[in-house]
């Protein structure tokens, strides 16, 4: 159960959730946890990558577990190489695991993690959910220890079910803000690709993310980062500006947006 100031005070080991770099160049979260680290998706390649956990502090033998949420290149392409350098399991669903080990991926690192099931690491309980996205097994992920919980969910066409209870109750929250649907439909993107953003299995928009966020904030979220927000379709301003207006009487909820190329790190409010 998550505690919640006033309510036996702040977490011992709180969840410290870092958006490595995000959007559709590349995406990768490092979630931190007392002893535990782990890594959500490897975008971009295993230097970049190793880099950016550098630039956190750490090294890639340190991490516990790297959990997948879907084959699509911006969340994987730096395994095949990355996966040779890091001891710790690589997580993720029987239809990720086969695009994993056709791109290089040895089969015997890859521990399936199928969609509504749980593994245990240490004192961290994570549990993946089934994520609306054009991707065949792709997922989101819950991480729950028994004074804390973050979830992360991005690449999801809509709030589903299982997206739902993969983040409600979740005090640190990374969570897709990708596009302003204004300017997605008004844009340049060809007529097909816009059809497949804007699909309930495409991506979240700044609008949909907004109001998620306010069901997220009355059930205990104190941190946010928006993250895969679009570089043609989205900045910074308009995604923040729609969760914070959708957060109006939630003025205790941190929220960020994450970069494409740089770590940004999720902070109580009080920090930033
Ligand atoms: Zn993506
Ligand atoms: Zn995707």
């Amino acid at each position: 159960m998550t505690k919640l100031p006033g309510e036996g005070g702040a977490p011992l080991f709180p969840f410290l959730l870092t958006s490595l770099y995000s959007g559709s160049s590349g995406n990768a979260w490092l979630l931190r946890c007392g002893p535990r680290a782990f890594l959500i998706d490897a975008g971009k390649s295993a230097r970049t990558l190793t880099r950016a956990l550098a630039a956190c502090g750490m090294e890639p033998e340190e991490l516990d577990g790297v959990f997948v949420t879907h084959d699509h290149g911006d969340h994987v392409s730096a395994l095949p190489v990355f996966s040779a350098r890091v001891p710790c399991p690589i997580y993720a669903t029987e239809e990720t695991a086969a695009t994993l080990t056709a791109s290089g991926v040895f089969r015997d690192r890859i521990v399936l993690l199928p969609a509504g099931e749980s593994v245990r690491v240490g004192e961290v309980t994570v549990t993946s959910y089934p994520t609306p996205h054009d991707a065949p097994g792709s997922v989101c992920y819950r991480f729950s220890s028994d004074e804390d919980a973050c979830g992360v969910a991005t690449d999801v066409g809509c709030v589903t079910d299982g997206v739902l209870a993969c983040l409600l109750g979740c005090r640190v929250v990374g969570v897709e803000s990708n596009h302003d649907e204004e300017r997605l439909r008004s844009g340049p993107y060809p007529y097909p690709l816009k059809r497949r953003i804007l699909s309930p299995e495409g991506h979240l928009s700044n609008a949909a993310c907004a109001a998620l966020l306010r069901r997220l904030a009355e059930a205990g979220a104190e941190e946010v980062i928006l993250a895969h927000l679009s570089r043609e379709n989205n900045t910074p301003a308009l995604a923040l500006a729609a969760a914070r207006e959708a957060l109006a009487d939630f003025p205790l909820v941190s929220v960020r947006a994450a970069a494409p190329d740089t770590p940004v790190e999720a902070a109580p409010l009080c920090r930033r």
